[in-house]
């Protein structure tokens, strides 16, 4: 059975979902099965906020300093249970929480899901992944168009709302094409953080 919630470089991961609306060329879940001390992250069916609550529920988070919602798929396409079980997290634990979405929420669920988000989270790290469209549709596949300037318009939003808004790349990207992203996030007053290619979604 998939983890719902697994441990890496000493934070705690939430795996609420396999859903996801883009198809990433880089994407870790085409390389391994599980990351961290989980085996697999692939859920046999989607987690009930039932059972995501039991995960939390019989979690020891003595030690860990944050909650980051990633994982094996998009955690914004499980929208209700994240931030249901962000609130829970928040009230019994305490941890600041992180979300590592693609951007894409609003497109996803056709309307603006931000003021919902910065509800239940202390930081957001959007993946920008590439500094201009066509390299951004190259290799991130997504299941809409205009996903870049959607993403980047999701990303400003956040910024307005939630105090702790990054841009993230991966540190595949060329020394040009990481200055560019820096560009963008600049332009935007986000900061841009550039993480190992290891670390996945
Ligand atoms: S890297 Fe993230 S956004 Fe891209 S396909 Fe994988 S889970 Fe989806």
């Amino acid at each position: 059975m998939a983890k719902i919630l697994y441990v890496y470089n000493n934070q705690v991961y939430a795996n609420i979902t396999n859903k996801c609306d883009c198809s990433c060329t880089f994407c870790i879940r085409s390389q391994m099965d599980g990351v961290g001390d989980a085996e697999t992250l692939w859920h046999s069916k989607e987690p009930s906020l039932e059972e995501i609550i039991a995960a939390i529920d019989a979690f020891d988070f003595t030690g860990y300093t944050e909650f980051v919602y990633c994982g094996y798929g998009e955690p914004t396409c499980a929208l209700e249970n994240l931030t249901a079980s962000a609130r829970y997290v928040r009230e019994k634990t305490g941890l600041p929480i992180r979300i590592n979405p693609n951007g894409l929420g609003n497109l996803y669920h056709k309307r603006d899901i931000v003021p919902e988000l910065a509800q239940v989270t202390d930081c957001i790290s959007i993946s920008l992944n590439a500094p201009d469209e066509k390299e951004y549709e190259k290799v991130t596949r997504p299941a809409f168009p205009d996903a870049f300037s959607a993403m980047l318009d999701f990303a400003e939003a956040c910024g307005r709302q939630i105090k702790r808004t990054q841009l993230s790349i991966v540190d595949i990207l060329s020394p040009e094409a990481q200055e560019a992203c820096r560009k963008i996030a600049d332009d935007r007053g986000i900061h841009l953080k550039i993480r190992k290619f290891e670390q996945g979604a």
